[in-house]
This record gives C-alpha cells, structure tokens and sequence, in this order.
C-alpha cells in the first residue's frame, strides 16, 4: 500500500506551497474537519512534513482582537484560545490540524509547475485501475493471473507481490512433512536472524567481508579434524573450501583427481586422454555429471539384488592405468548404508595400487562422526584424499552449503588453484562459482559453534533412536526393512513391501496415499541391476520428531487398510489419480511445461539407460 500512499502525497504535496502562500490569514473563515487529506493520514511523516514547511512565514504571531457578535461566533478553536490567551495558530499547530483552503483546480494545475516555463512537462497521472487501496485481494492483481512469459511492463505493489507469491507457494508441499529430503527444513531462530543479516554479503569480497572469510576457514579446520586429518603431523596441510553443496565439491575433486592424474601421465610419457573413474551404479547424479562434464569415463560397480553398495573387489577389479580414483559413498541416497572405505583402501594397499579414494560423505559425514566414531571411513585411512560433506544435510544449514577437504596440498594441482588479487587482498580459490552468499557458510558456523560436539552427538543419536523405532514399525507392519540400524548407516528407513504377502498395490501406491496427507514420502526402483526393486525411504531430519514418527506410523497404517480394501482396478485409478495431482501441482495451473519436453527421453545417464530413478536428496 505504501508505494501508492507516497506517490499520491507527493503530487499533491507539489500544488501545496503555492496554494498555502495564497492563504490571507485571517481570512479563512472557519475550520475545516478533517484538516488531513486520507493520503495524509496515510502517510503521516511525509505529509507532515510537506505541510510543516509550507507554513505561511507572513503568518501573524499573535491573533487579531477578536470581535465575535452573535451572526460571528467564535469557533471551539477561537474559544479555546480566548479561554487559554495562546494564540489561536499554536493551538491548532499542538493539536496538529492545519487550517487549510481548499485550492482551486487552476491552482492545481499553476502549483504543479515549480520552474516557470516547464507546465507542460507533467507527471503521467496514476492509472485509475493502478490505484491499490482496498485490500490485496480487492485489487484487480487478485482477479488475474501472475505474470508468467513476460515481465510486466509495470510495476505492481509490494504488498500484492509479497502475498501473490506466497499464496502460490501454499501449493508446494510443507517442508517438515517432506521425508524425501536430507536438506535442513529447521534452524533456531538466532542461526535464521544471523543468516538474514548477511543475506547482502558476498563471500567472494575476501577484502570487503574478511571476518566471513576467516570463518569459512574455522569451518574448515573445524571439518577436516571431524574427519580426523592428521594434524598432529608437523608435514601435513590439509586444504579446503567451502561450496554451494556436495555436488560442486564432488565437481572440484574429481578435477582435482583427473588432473593429478593426467600430470603423473605426462610425466611418465604416457597418454593422457583417456581417464575413468569408478563408483557404485547407486552414486548420486552429480557424479554421473562430474564425469561427463569433465569427460571422464563412468565405471560402474553394479547393485545386485541384494547388495545396494559397491563391492570393493570389484571395484578394484575395475582399475586400469587409467583409472583417476574410486568414489566411495558414505550413506547412499538409496537406503543409508555407509559403503566399505576400509575395504577399498586395504585392498588398495595390499596390491599397492597408486589410485586414491574420495569419499562422498554428503549426508554421513555429520552422522557417523558422532554415532559411530570408530568406524573407519576417514582420513584415518591412508587412500582417502579427498572428502565432500553437504553442510545442508546433517550439517544442519538450509541449502546451499557444502564442503570438501584435500588431505594435503599435493592432491590439489596448483594449476586449479586461482590467486586471486581481489581488492587487495590474495585469496587462492578453487571453487566453480565465483559470488556466493556468505549466509550459509555462517550459518554452518553457528552450529558447529552454538552445538558443539556434544549438541551434534545428541540429534543425532535421538534420530538413529527415531529411525530404529519407525523400523520396528514398519517391520511389524509386513514391511521387509533395506537400510542399517543402531547407527551402521544414516538415520532413515528404506523398505519394500514383503511380496510373500500377496499385496495388489505397490509402494508408489502407498507413497500416494501418504501424499493425501501431505506427507512426502518417496517411492522409486533400485540402482540398475536391481532396478526391478522397487522401496520407500523415509529420511529422519532433526525436524522429524518421535511423536510427529507416531502420526506418520498411523497414517501408513491407515494407508494399508485403504490400499487393502481396493481392488486392483480402484487401486490403478487412484494411482492415475494422485499422478495427476502431482503433476499439475508442479505448474499450479494451465499452462504446458514448454521447455524441458526438449530434453526429455535422454538416453545417456542411468536413469535414461536403464531407467533408473535418483532416490531424492
Ligand atoms: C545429496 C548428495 C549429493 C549431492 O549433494 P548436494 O549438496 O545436494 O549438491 C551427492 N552425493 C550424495 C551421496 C548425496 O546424498
């Protein structure tokens, strides 16, 4: 409402001066109420002020004798100053009405002109149909549609943009109740308050913002003795940098692993164009990016039916001289389970292979520090060079924030690493994007420092807590349970219906019952070689409460009876059903998703091969 308020005031506030100079004090013959426009009385300081300065300076300082007759009463402002002996002006002032005539239309139009010779040069008067001044929803924004293709051509009111936007945004789901997600949907209210004040940094102006810098490299250190680099070693100088999440760090390692590999070829004469790396067929899809991007090829150890990780004999089987590293999961996105990092190194050390490892720890990298200290997984294993962990995830920051730690300079070729002169000051940056927001990378900080290990520990250890309640649940509900327990992998529940049981209906079926709820809870197929399998997976976040697990328990129970008492025809509608639902909720309205039919059907990824689908993180 503002925005119009102001506008309003200032073109009237422009024919002022002029008229208030034509106001012959004593003339005005009585008081007029109200004595504020509705603009005024709208916009107080503003109007206030304007009218303050327009005073007339002739103004008399004391009022004439007064010489009232009974055709000439005094008025209740005369009277007042008769019976107080003030001036009739100061009293109008301290009460703050302002006497005030009505200007004339030629008035009007002769005060608009402040420089004599430019009347013709006039604000465009407001649209009448522009005018904001019922309510949001009285406005004509209200009974049209959004822009969508266009920019608009003009502006419309902050009010109606805020509440328009938000209105939309109700169609999208509620995150606490989304179980797909690792991402953080909850921080206190002083990480949000110290988040929102540093919205307007940019972390990249080293020079401008240099305290935000330095806590990005506390974070760090923070981080690599977490994953227990070896500090205690005069020689080592573990390096690291902060990044919009894991997968610009994944990004950033596996460059850093193809180039150190292409440099030791060099070296030796040999060719280098040729790199591979090799992972499990369950990574996430930023490594199916990486290696393309980078052109790196995908060696895949595959999932069997009823192994989801990779095996590291055979992903050692896989290595040749060109092989640039092994990527090694700590939590897949599929069902939680850390992959074997002491596996792979021992192996790699016994056969004496000069391959490193990097570990993607995006969720399990601030869990099984604090549920599972002794498992070994980190830089206490001499192969791992390099560790990503996704600050967003268990790391307990809104998106986006990610890290990713080199356990030595070395594994980090100078040729990455950019000195840059900004400001002044030199910073080495290894990163893919240049501005960034310094907020998360604060937020992180608050946490590591407002939690302290202790504070990490306890969260995550009610969530392993919760997630092995929820699978007792759900074991005793006939559900046949794919991820660890007791904290051998990340706080979440995957599971499959027991197909000894019979059932018409699969897990999507379930998902879409829980959906009518508002519960989030993901269905999709196993990694290829397994991808006939089809689970659930629900993702326990701090957010995700014992009680708030007992409402979600109730409510898949309820799913079940329904889901029992369809036949397979009713189950195939609803099915179509919640399918359409979901699908028009990602458009909220008529319109087709024109852009991405492009690129629909594309056959190099695993998901376009064997049709896989991403488990959502
Ligand atoms: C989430 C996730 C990623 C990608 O991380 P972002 O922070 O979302 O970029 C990579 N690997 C694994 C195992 C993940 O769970």
């Amino acid at each position: 409402m503002a925005a119009l308020v102001v506008e309003q005031a200032s073109s009237e506030s422009l024919a002022r001066p002029h008229a208030d100079d034509r106001i012959k004090y004593p003339d005005a013959p009585t008081l007029h109420l109200p004595y504020l426009t509705e603009s005024e009385t709208r916009s107080q300081p503003r109007s206030r002020a304007v009218s303050r300065s327009s005073t007339p300076l002739s103004r008399p300082r004391v009022s004439p004798p007064p010489s009232y007759t009974s055709a000439n009463p005094p008025t209740k402002l005369q009277a007042l100053a008769e019976a107080t002996n003030l001036d009739v002006n100061l009293i109008a002032e301290a009460i703050m009405v302002h006497l005030n005539r009505v200007a004339t239309d030629a008035e009007v139009k002769d005060g608009n002109t402040l420089v004599d010779g430019l009347e013709s040069i006039r604000f465009e008067p407001a649209d009448e149909e522009d005018q904001f001044t019922a309510t949001v929803y009285g406005s004509r924004y209200a009974a049209e549609d959004l822009p969508r293709y266009e920019m608009p051509d003009r502006e419309m009111p902050k009010e109606v943009a805020y509440r328009m936007i938000k209105d939309d945004l109700t169609l999208d789901g509620t995150p606490t109740l989304n179980l797909a997600s690792f991402v953080t949907t909850y921080m206190e209210e002083e990480a949000e308050k110290l988040m929102v004040e540093c919205f307007s940094k940019n972390f990249i102006d080293y020079e401008e913002y240099p305290v935000s810098a330095d806590i990005q490299n506390r974070c760090v250190s923070m981080i690599a003795r977490l994953f227990n680099i070896p500090a205690h070693d005069e020689g080592t100088n573990a390096m690291g940098t902060s990044t919009i999440g894991s997968s610009e760090a994944i990004m950033l390692a596996v460059l850093a692993m193809k180039k150190l590999w292409q440099n030791k070829r060099k070296a030796e004469g040999k060719p280098y164009h040729q790199p591979n790396i090799i992972m499990n067929s369950a990574v996430q899809v930023c490594w199916e990016k990486a290696a393309r991007y980078f052109d790196v090829e995908e060696r895949y150890v595959y999932c069997t039916e009823d192994r989801f990780v990779i095996d590291p004999k055979e992903a050692i089987d896989l290595i040749d001289e060109n092989t640039i590293g092994i990527c090694a999961i700590l939590g897949t996105t599929y069902t939680g389970e850390y992959e074997d990092v002491k596996g792979l190194n021992d192996l790699l050390v016994e056969k004496n292979l000069d391959v490193p490892i990097h570990v993607d720890a995006a969720s399990g990298g601030f869990v099984a520090p604090f549920v599972n200290p002794g498992l070994l997984w980190d830089f206490r294993l001499p192969k791992v060079v390099s560790i990503n962990v996704s600050g967003h995830k268990y790391g307990l920051v809104y998106p986006g924030v990610g890290w990713v730690v080199w356990r030595d300079p070395k594994y980090l070729p100078k040729e990455l690493v950019f000195n840059i002169n900004y400001l002044g000051a030199d910073q080495a940056s290894f990163t893919l994007n240049f501005s960034r927001g310094a907020s998360q990378i604060i937020g992180q900080y608050y946490q590591m420092i407002r939690l302290g290990k202790r504070g990490y520990r306890s969260i995550m250890l009610n969530l392993t807590r919760t997630a092995d309640y929820l699978a007792a649940n759900l074991e005793q509900l006939g559900f046949i349970i794919l991820s660890e327990r007791s904290g051998n992998g990340l706080p979440l529940v995957a599971a499959r219906i027991d197909e000894d049981l019979g059932k018409q209906y699969d897990e999507f079926a379930i998902a879409h019952q829980l959906r009518e709820r508002g519960w989030v809870v993901p269905a999709y197929t196993m990694a290829p070689h397994s991808e006939k399998m089809k689970l659930m997976r629900i993702v326990v976040r701090e957010d995700f409460t014992r009680s708030r697990c007992d409402a979600l328990i109730t409510d898949i129970k309820l799913a079940l009876q329904t889901l029992d008492a369809m036949d397979r025809k009713k189950i195939e509608e609803q099915k179509e059903h919640a399918a359409g639902i979901s699908r028009r909720a990602t458009w909220t309205g008529r319109h087709n998703r024109l852009p991405t039919n492009m690129f629909a059907g594309e056959t190099h990824s695993l998901q376009g091969k064997h049709g896989k689908t991403h488990g959502v993180c």
